[in-house]
């Protein structure tokens, strides 16, 4: 087990593409921490330069107290799952397994063992004489999983290793994934888009984009405080409200409502108001924005209600089922106590 430092790390494609940025980040012994962001971003360079499979361009990456900017991927003892599995098509199961520690000229006895081992433990043991083909997606997906811990390496590295599953599957790796990951207190790093799936795995998230980390923190504290507009729209499954907003005499004036503003702000300060959808209720009077109950969307036990303002912004409201609306109907969004952010107009970060 090991912690990873990344010290001011850029990889810079052939091709002038800076993928990673600049970027530092300390990563805790054991820690299950995930890279989240969308396509592009350079999640899976930043990945495969931590594993030794990109070249850094500059800055220095180390694990545990070995610099190993320069090492080559073999003897960083990281073990990696990529997006694809690439698993061996013409090896068994138990043969793909137990390939790395072939690899390493490990005996046979020690890796038909060890390979067994493994795959009782995701749940493979009797598929071992299978081939990749033969095997469902989650099955391959379990294999490449069990091929990355059978040699007990000091970090797990993994690019969206669920992405290839269908979504009810998907769910059930997660919840696998997680326990393996807590039995075997391996140093993790996984990639995604999905920020859900950060959200529900993760100890710590890095928000990346552009090749840098734009928010890093626990899930709670992505979710309930982004420190900009950029992670506020990423972070969610229903969007959150971002609207515009003005500060005029300790009020906040926002879509034709005043309310008291969060913060004291100078006079005509303009801002971004956020505030998640989860964060508002509706009543009938109440100090919030009043408009017209327009779309109201079913979520299984909550519903999403959008509020049309009367200067036509657009208000999403979560309510449970039995509290929705009726289309057409006059309602107030309250917002509960503290949950109302203020970003800047300008570069979008979090106020105060
Ligand atoms: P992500 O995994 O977040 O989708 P990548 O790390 O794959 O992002 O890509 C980051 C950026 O680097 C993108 O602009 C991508 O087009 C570019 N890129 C990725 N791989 C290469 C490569 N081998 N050569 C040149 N550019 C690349
Ligand atoms: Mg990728």
């Amino acid at each position: 087990m090991a912690q990873i430092s990344i010290d001011a790390l850029s990889t810079v494609y052939p091709n002038g593409v800076r993928a990673v940025d600049g970027l530092d980040l300390t990563i805790a012994d054991g820690e299950f921490f995930a890279l989240l962001g969308p396509s592009g971003c350079g999640k899976t360079t930043l990945l495969r330069t931590i594993a030794g499979l990109e070249q850094a361009t500059s800055g220095a990456v180390s694990i545990g107290d070995r610099e190993v900017t320069n090492v080559e991927p073999g003897r960083r003892n990281v073990a990696m799952v990529f997006q694809d599995y690439a698993l061996f098509p013409h090896m068994t199961v138990s043969e793909n397994i137990a390939y790395p520690l072939r690899v390493r000229k490990q005996p046979k006895a020690k890796q038909h063992e060890v390979a067994e081992r493994t795959a009782n433990s995701l749940s493979l043991g009797h598929l071992l004489e299978r081939r990749p083909g033969q095997l469902s997606g989650g099955q391959q997906q379990r294999v490449a999983l069990a091929r990355a811990v059978a040699i007990d390496a000091d970090v797990l590295l993994l690019d969206e290793p669920l992405s290839n599953l269908d979504a009810r599957l998907r769910l059930e790796a997660r919840t696998f994934l997680k326990r393996l990951q807590r039995e075997l207190g391996v140093t993790t790093v996984f990639v995604t888009h999905d920020q859900a799936e950060a959200l529900a795995l993760a100890d710590r998230i890095a928000v990346m984009e552009s090749g840098g980390i734009r928010q890093l923190g626990s899930p709670r504290e992505v979710f309930r405080r982004p420190a900009n507009t950029f992670v506020a729209n990423f972070i969610g499954s229903t969007p959150m409200n971002l609207v515009d907003g003005v500060v005029d005499g300790g009020q906040l004036a926002v879509a034709g409502a005043k309310m008291p503003s969060p913060q004291a702000l100078p006079d005509g300060t303009k801002v971004t108001v956020g505030v998640r959808p989860e964060y508002l209720s509706l009543t009938t009077d109440g100090i919030g924005i009043t408009g017209t109950v327009s779309i109201v969307e079913n979520l299984g036990v909550s519903s999403l209600v959008t509020l049309e303002c009367p200067d036509g912004t657009l208000i999403g409201v979560t309510v449970r089922e039995q509290d929705e609306p009726a289309i057409g109907s006059r309602a107030t969004a309250v917002p509960e106590s503290g949950r109302l952010l203020l970003y800047s107009k300008e570069d979008g970060t979090l106020l105060g």
